[in-house]
């Protein structure tokens, strides 16, 4: 059986991030994936991904989203790769949302860059968008996008580069954990590791058996436009957007090479007792509340869909991630439940998820996303 340092279970978002910062710190280690490098069948596909910094969600992700933005600029340096644009992020909301008190809490803590937009300047600045009269704007200029498959392919060949070794094609079936150290078995093969990091994504409660964590599954749409014209293409000054409105919290992005805008909702989803049962096709319920956004909010988009992407969103009861070591385990480490908001923080992610395999503790700020943490309203047993 051959015997790693540490074994990353999952090549997503996290987990290649993670790989790359194992072998990075020159531990010899193994990324088991069962569908391929930079796939569609998780969560790390889809384009785009958006990067911002005055986050509405806990001001605690600050100091990490800082770090990723620092880490993304590494790994562009090293690998040549372009896979963060700043376009800046336009969010509109009412004045009381928590989107908009969020944003602006998190900025004034940690004393970010943010403009407030009253509905005249936001009509000048940006005549694409209609804003409802009670709401207002926020302009975070640092804020932009990544290019979701770029990130995660880049991941894995500086990993690789780094002396990673792969097992592709392969799923992990299960795994056992003693002081010894961590044996993993998938159908192909068995593995032994000092660590085991488990990176899963939506199938992350299904590798843990009597799973104690709260991860609910939800299958989400992508779905992309026509551009009307170049103000809607990146470079030509159109945006990142998020729309919180009474009918949902939508979000966009602008027309990249292929002349398409994707726009999406982060709120609602279909919960999904399976993530393997999932259904790819597009039904009408995914674009109805979508198109109502367009419609009221950016009119000259829409309303033929030209594609659309699943995906899954791994929500838990608080919207935090889930990062720490699983209960009773010194050596086996968990990262899940990123909650349609994760992707940006990949870098940091991984980092701590080296940290916590190297030296089985982080100097990262994370208490708040350990595996203990009880949340309000779930019944805990
Ligand atoms: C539609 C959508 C929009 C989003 N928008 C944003 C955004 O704008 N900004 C942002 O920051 N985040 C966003 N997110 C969230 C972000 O994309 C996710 O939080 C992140 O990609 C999760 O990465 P992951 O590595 O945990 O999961 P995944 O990328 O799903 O990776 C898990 C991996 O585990 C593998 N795997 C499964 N079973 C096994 C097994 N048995 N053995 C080995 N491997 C296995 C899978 O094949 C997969 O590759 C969005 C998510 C979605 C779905």
């Amino acid at each position: 059986m051959e015997r790693f340092e540490a074994i990353v279970v999952g090549l997503g978002g996290m987990g290649s991030a993670t790989l790359f910062h194992l072998a990075q710190r020159g531990m010899r280690v193994l990324g088991i994936e069962p569908n391929g490098i930079a796939h569609d069948r998780g969560s790390s596909h889809g384009q785009t991904r958006i990067i911002r910094k005055a986050y509405f969600e806990h001001p605690a992700y600050v100091p990490l989203v800082e770090r990723s933005y620092t880490g993304w600029a590494e790994l562009e340096a090293l690998s040549g790769e372009q896979l963060l644009q700043q376009t800046g992020l336009l969010t509109v909301g009412r004045a009381d949302s928590d989107v908009i008190e969020g944003t602006l809490r998190s900025a004034g803590e940690h004393s970010l860059a943010i403009e407030s937009l009253n509905p005249d300047d936001l009509q000048r600045r940006f005549p694409m968008f209609r804003a409802n009269e009670e709401m207002i704007g926020l302009w975070e200029g640092d804020a932009g996008f990544l290019h979701v498959e770029d990130c995660v392919r880049t991941y894995i060949e500086q990993a690789t580069a780094c002396g990673a070794t792969l097992a592709l094609g392969e799923a992990v079936e299960s795994w056992k954990s003693t002081e010894a150290g961590v044996t993993v078995t998938t159908q192909s093969g068995r593995y032994g590791a000092d660590r085991l990091i488990l990176c899963a994504g939506p199938w992350t409660t299904g590798l843990i058996p009597g799973s104690h964590l709260l991860i609910e599954v939800r299958r989400k749409v992508m779905l992309w436009f026509d551009a009307p014209d170049e103000r809607f293409h990146v470079g030509h000054g159109f945006p990142v957007f998020c729309f919180d409105t009474p009918g949902g919290f939508f979000y966009g992005f602008p027309a990249l090479a292929n002349g398409l805008l994707k726009v999406g909702e982060h709120s609602g989803g279909q919960p999904l007792p399976d993530p393997d049962q999932i259904d790819r096709s597009l039904r009408p319920e995914d674009q109805t509340p979508v198109l109502e956004f367009l419609r009221e909010h950016v009119p000259d988009v829409g309303p033929e869909v030209r594609a659309h992407s699943v995906c899954m969103y791994s929500m838990t009861p608080d919207e935090h991630f889930i990062v720490d070591f699983v209960p009773d385990r010194s050596n086996v480490i968990v990262a899940a439940g990123f909650s349609g908001h994760g992707f940006k923080f990949a870098p940091v992610i991984g980092s701590v998820l080296a940290d916590l395999a190297q030296q089985g503790r982080t100097d990262e700020s994370v208490d708040f996303l350990s595996a203990a943490r009880r949340f309000p309203g779930a019944s805990h047993t």
